[in-house]
């Protein structure tokens, strides 16, 4: 195929992804210096449109970044009110007691919001500022300068076809070069994965670990909506299969976001993290709260879980990786927008500074030393241990030993266990299918609990399906030769938007990929025990539509 040429445009700062982080930073940077280009770019059809949280929001970030947020109508509104805890059994649950608990586990103070709102007001206000956002463009690859530091990337391409070559209203895009360039694309990036690998960004840092979310979005009865009130549960369904938990919050409007994270280093590979979320609906104390109600949308995203321990270097040489591109989820608190935002305002300060003083493309360690020492490093390094503690003890012990480790810190600034490490990958961990029980789910009734194909239908998923598919293979044979023998090919059980089959045909069994479905969330390219699939970027604006989420 001949070289492609593409028109280029030179700025000051280039930011992939419209999400907390990277919004964060576009405003910081002209908040210090309003002549700065800064161009922010976003796969999604809009902001907002790729963004799935909780969310409960704990509001520091933004204090710090527009500390009259409330005088600007940010769309963070309901306060938390009520704050509960809850271990489910099968047909029961109990409270347990907050106040042994440390204070930095406390959602007093936060709010309960729709990202996706509070994304778009932040790219209102960068916009006000300055700033160029530009929706609807994904960014495929990278660029990098002679010296073979990152310089810049493509974005906007469309229109290839299914072989991957150009069709007839084929866009080749532009390309975008920065004196720094930030990816703030989210957990598993598919850029950030590329520097990572291409400057060892993970050197001497543990595994990362992960977590796949998925969340629905229901209108409840209003004598059972309690705005404000927050639940956590853990136990039932997961039991020893996994670890994870619920959440059920009183939005504003009458609505719940209801959902649930599961770690993907659970074992057998029959398990399925949608399902588990679905029967979870069907228990006593979450089903009275939804009946009567409707679900009004479904969406699904992986979560970064690894923690302080497990946060590559941020910096390299022309850009940073900024928000859960870096890890910076609290584990504990289930909580990473704050931190999220943090990062972007210490990637922008820094980027500043350094244009300022007349420098471009080099390694912006003063964001590597504030991401270690300042508010995003007081948030992680005291509850590090927590994550390891649960996988090695179990939920209860697990539990117990967290919470007195995050009370020594809390009080005393040091661990007694020292920084823990993370055995195994997620995708390591996935056992044998021989030695593993298949797991009976029951159907849902399409009442409380929805088929995979169903919901998915909610996120408002679209892909244009002429394009490449954008779930890529390393070796196509993987999937029936090796991984449905010995794992039973766990990506048809894993995905939340059931994009993979296994289809038995006349000539045996045949692997299919409906990326047509995809949400984005990236559990395939974390969890396949081969490392075998990897996510790529599909043309912009493709994909889910989340509107509140
Ligand atoms: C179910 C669930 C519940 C959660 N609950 C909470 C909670 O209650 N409180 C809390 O604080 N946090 C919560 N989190 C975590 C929180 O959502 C994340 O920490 C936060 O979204 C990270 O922000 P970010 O800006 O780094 O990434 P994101 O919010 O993921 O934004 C990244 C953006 O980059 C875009 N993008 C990615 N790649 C490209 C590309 N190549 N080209 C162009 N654009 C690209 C994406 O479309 C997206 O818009 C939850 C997460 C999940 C999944």
């Amino acid at each position: 195929m001949a070289e492609i040429e593409r028109e280029a445009m030179d700025v000051d700062v280039v930011i992939v992804g419209a999400g907390p982080a990277g919004l964060s930073a576009a405003i910081r940077l002209k908040q210090l210096d309003e002549e700065l280009n800064v161009v922010v770019l976003e796969k999604g059809s809009e902001v907002g449109a790729h963004i799935l949280s909780g969310a409960v929001f704990d509001t520091s970030g933004l204090d710090a970044l527009i500390p009259d947020w409330k005088d600007k109508d940010a769309p963070v509104k309901t306060q938390v009110t009520a704050d509960e805890f809850t271990m489910l059994s099968e047909k029961a649950g109990i409270n347990i007691p907050l106040w042994p608990m440390p204070p930095l586990m406390s959602n007093h103070g936060t709010y309960i919001v729709s990202m996706g709102q509070v994304a778009r007001w932040l790219a209102e206000q960068a916009e006000a500022l300055g700033v160029e956002i530009y929706p609807g463009m994904a960014c495929s690859e990278l660029i990098f300068d002679d010296a073979g530091n990152v310089k810049g990337v493509v974005a906007g391409e469309f229109g290839k076809q299914a072989d991957g070559t150009p069709g007839p209203a084929y866009e080749p895009g532009m390309e975008l070069h920065g004196k720094y360039v930030f990816l703030a694309e989210g957990v598993r990036g598919s850029l950030a994965k590329q520097v990572m690998s291409k400057f060892q960004l993970c050197k001497d840092r543990e595994l990362q670990k992960f977590g796949v979310g998925m969340k629905e979005i229901w209108e409840i009865a209003p004598d059972k909506h309690e705005e404000g009130k927050v639940t956590h549960t853990m136990g039932w369904p997961l039991g020893k299969n996994a670890s994870g938990g619920g959440f059920a919050y009183h939005a504003e409007g009458g609505q719940l976001f209801l959902g649930m994270v599961i770690h993907l280093n659970y074992q057998n590979p029959y398990l399925q993290p949608y399902m588990e979320f679905q029967r979870m609906k069907h228990h006593p104390k979450i089903a009275a709260l939804l009946e009567g109600g409707k679900r009004v949308a479904y969406g699904a995203r992986a979560v970064s879980a690894g923690g302080w321990q497990s946060m590559p270097k941020a910096a390299f040489p022309g850009g940073a990786l900024l928000g859960d591109s870096v890890g910076v989820l609290n584990y504990a608190r289930i909580k990473g927008n704050h931190n999220a935002m943090h990062s972007g305002i210490a990637a922008a300060e820094a980027a500043a500074a350094a244009i300022k003083a007349g420098r471009a493309g080099d390694v912006l360690e003063d964001y590597e030393t504030e991401l270690r020492a300042g508010p995003v490093a007081r948030d992680l390094k005291p509850v590090r241990n927590v994550k390891p503690l649960v996988t090695k003890l179990g939920l209860y012990l697990g539990l117990m030993f967290a919470g007195f480790d995050m009370w020594m810190n809390t009080l005393f600034g040091f661990s007694l266990f020292g920084t823990m490490g993370h055995r195994k990958s997620d995708a390591a961990a996935t056992g044998k299918a021989k030695d593993y029980p298949k797991i009976d789910y029951p159907k849902p009734d399409g009442k409380l609990s929805f088929d995979r194909l169903t919901n998915v239908s909610f996120s408002a998923t679209n892909h244009e399906e002429s394009q490449p598919c954008h779930l890529q293979l390393k070796d196509p044979d993987i999937p029936v030769k090796l991984n449905l023998p010995e794992y039973a090919e766990p990506a048809q059980h894993y995905c939340p938007a059931g994009v993979y089959e296994v289809l038995e045909e006349n000539d045996g069994p045949v692997f299919r990929i409906n990326f047509q479905n995809c949400v984005h969330c990236k559990t395939c390219d974390i969890k396949d025990p081969s490392q075998n699939i990897t996510w790529t970027v599909p043309q912009g604006g493709d994909g889910p539509n989340y509107g509140n989420m």
